[in-house]
């Protein structure tokens, strides 16, 4: 078979124009090869060939689109971008190896030394050490808010400010960002505005459409969702996405094509898998709520939640993430967690399995005493990420927990 010198090697998916997000996950951005194969094609080839000397020229010089070499775009890497990029509403996506080098890129791509990021306080552990320890050494200042505090975030806004970084709901607790507000104030300030909706994923919210200029996800949960593989992606306007692409290209983060086809399959069941974890977590919240021993159950799905009425008219649903503080300290909490034997006992979120997690220990470990206590971390809270396991396996395990408070 002569493919290989094939200008029409990559057929188009047919027209998706209003498709549902239902739709979108499974079908957009696919490309079908001469072969047409059904599923998407995994394209594992460092570089590309050229029907002659003169299209090999043309495509280096820009004047042909096409791939040239992996680093730079892989056809399976693009159909990964492509479907996210609709399920967010975005006019493009890049992909990186890890959700950290997505915000790593973002932030090299677009900032420079002298200006300053406002960041929510209590954002993933890594990306505070990335922002606090690294980009300072590049003259890049950062100073952190209370996410729900809005006269906060108008405060530590200065003449330099050029990012607004959130996460909404925040780890562990939950808490939810106004995102119009905070995207108007980036537009006031001529800042961009940047939300990692790795909680939510575009299922249950879609910042672009609340102003964010710029979505990141560390793809490694629950885009994947089933705990395979390593991945990240940034979201938004072709003008910026080029920008991302451009430090990309140089700075190597790309994803693998492996990776990008588990990501494609992991989205075929995003809208359903998202549904059943938001489903189990409520269910989860509310029944928590009456077990003795348990103080506080954060979750912005319960009617007490501070935030409730805000996250219901941002987000489809809740999200499957919500923690809980038992009566006691350390103990307490670690004797739970160990009394269960069905959830797993790691650090790890979004994925089909139940997970239980001693924040306080692990994931914000790293943080100062003054730190933890203004991020609500105490020593007897237990961070859940709900799976998609039968609610009442999960229920008889947490109770199997909750035992060893009696
Ligand atoms: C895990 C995570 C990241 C980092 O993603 P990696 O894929 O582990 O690099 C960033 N933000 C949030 C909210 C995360 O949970």
């Amino acid at each position: 078979m002569t493919y290989c010198r094939d200008e029409h090697l990559l057929i188009p998916e047919s027209d998706l124009d209003g498709a549902s997000m239902d739709t979108l996950a499974v079908r957009a951005g696919q490309i079908r090869t001469g072969q047409l194969e059904h599923s998407d094609a995994i394209f594992p080839t460092s570089s590309f060939v050229y029907g002659s000397a003169a299209q090999a020229a043309a495509r280096f010089g820009g004047e042909e689109p096409g791939n040239i070499y992996s680093r730079f775009t892989n056809p399976t890497v693009q159909a990964f971008e492509a479907r996210i990029a609709a399920m967010e509403g975005g006019e493009r996506a890049v992909a990186t190896a890890s959700g950290m080098a997505a915000i790593l890129s973002t932030c090299m791509a677009l900032l420079k030394a002298g200006d300053h990021i406002v960041c929510s306080r209590g954002v993933f552990g890594t990306t505070n050490v990335l922002f606090q320890k690294y980009l300072s050494k590049f003259g890049v200042d950062i100073s952190f808010v209370k996410l729900t505090d809005v006269a906060g975030w108008q405060a530590a806004m200065r003449p330099e400010t050029r990012m607004l970084f959130i996460e909404t709901p925040s780890n562990p607790l939950c808490e939810v960002a106004d995102m119009a507000a905070l995207a108007a104030l980036a537009r006031q300030h001529d800042a961009l505005f940047v939300v990692d909706n790795c909680f939510c994923t575009p299922v249950l919210q879609r910042p672009l459409s609340f102003g964010a200029d710029l979505v990141i996800h560390s793809a490694t949960k629950y885009l994947d969702g089933q705990g395979r593989c390593v991945g990240g992606v940034v979201v938004g306007s072709n003008a910026l996405l080029e920008e991302v692409y451009g430090f990309l290209r140089s700075a190597g983060p790309t994803m693998s094509p492996f990776n990008a086809w588990v990501f494609l399959k992991g989205l075929e069941t995003l809208p359903i898998r998202m549904r059943a974890h938001c489903e189990n977590a409520l269910e989860l919240a509310t029944w928590l709520q009456t077990q003795p021993g348990v103080d506080h159950v954060y979750y912005a799905g319960l009617p007490d939640h501070p935030q409730h009425e805000l996250a219901r008219s941002q987000q489809q649903g809740f999200g499957g993430v919500l923690s809980f503080t038992v009566r006691g300290g350390r103990e307490q909490a670690w004797a739970v967690i160990d009394g269960t034997r069905m959830v797993s006992i790691t650090a790890n979120l979004g994925d089909v399995k139940t997970t239980i997690t001693h924040p306080a220990t692990t994931t914000h470990g790293r943080l100062s005493p003054e730190d933890k206590a203004e991020a609500g971390i105490t020593e007897n809270l237990i961070r859940l990420s709900v799976g998609i396991e039968s609610i009442d396996d999960i229920k008889k395990d947490l109770a199997r927990g909750l035992e060893a408070l009696k």
